[in-house]
């Protein structure tokens, strides 16, 4: 298994926790689009697919497409990218992805060239 970018929260009072920017550490991030992975089975049994559903401000996509042409974080499972931006990183988009890897669930962050920070 390759390494995970480690994802760094602070525990704050009644049971909140903030996030830390994997690049500079600070806790100013901001959250952009957003994009949910699903496989399905049922569209096509021979060539795995996906449900994606992206949503972008007030516009959400949807469609099926070959999982081998999505970004699902996932090789066979569900999958979530949320886009973040930081006020100290400015003009950098990073990508927390959450995603099940059998049976656990992985985080992790990438550029937005799929990098690692
Ligand atoms: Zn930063």
């Amino acid at each position: 298994m390759e390494h995970q970018t480690t994802v760094m929260v602070d525990e704050l009072q009644h049971n909140l926790s903030t996030l830390h920017c994997p690049q500079c550490q600070d806790n100013y991030l901001h959250q952009g689009i957003v994009e949910l992975y699903t496989p399905t089975y049922r569209y096509n049994q021979e060539i795995p697919h996906d449900r994606v559903t992206i949503v972008d401000g007030e516009n959400i996509f949807h469609e099926v497409i070959p999982s081998q042409h999505g970004n699902n974080p996932s090789s066979d499972r569900d999958g979530l990218i949320i886009h973040f931006t930081c006020e100290h990183c400015a003009d950098t988009d990073f990508k927390l992805r959450i995603y099940q890897h059998k049976g656990n669930t992985l985080m992790d962050w990438r550029y937005d060239d799929g990098t690692k920070p």
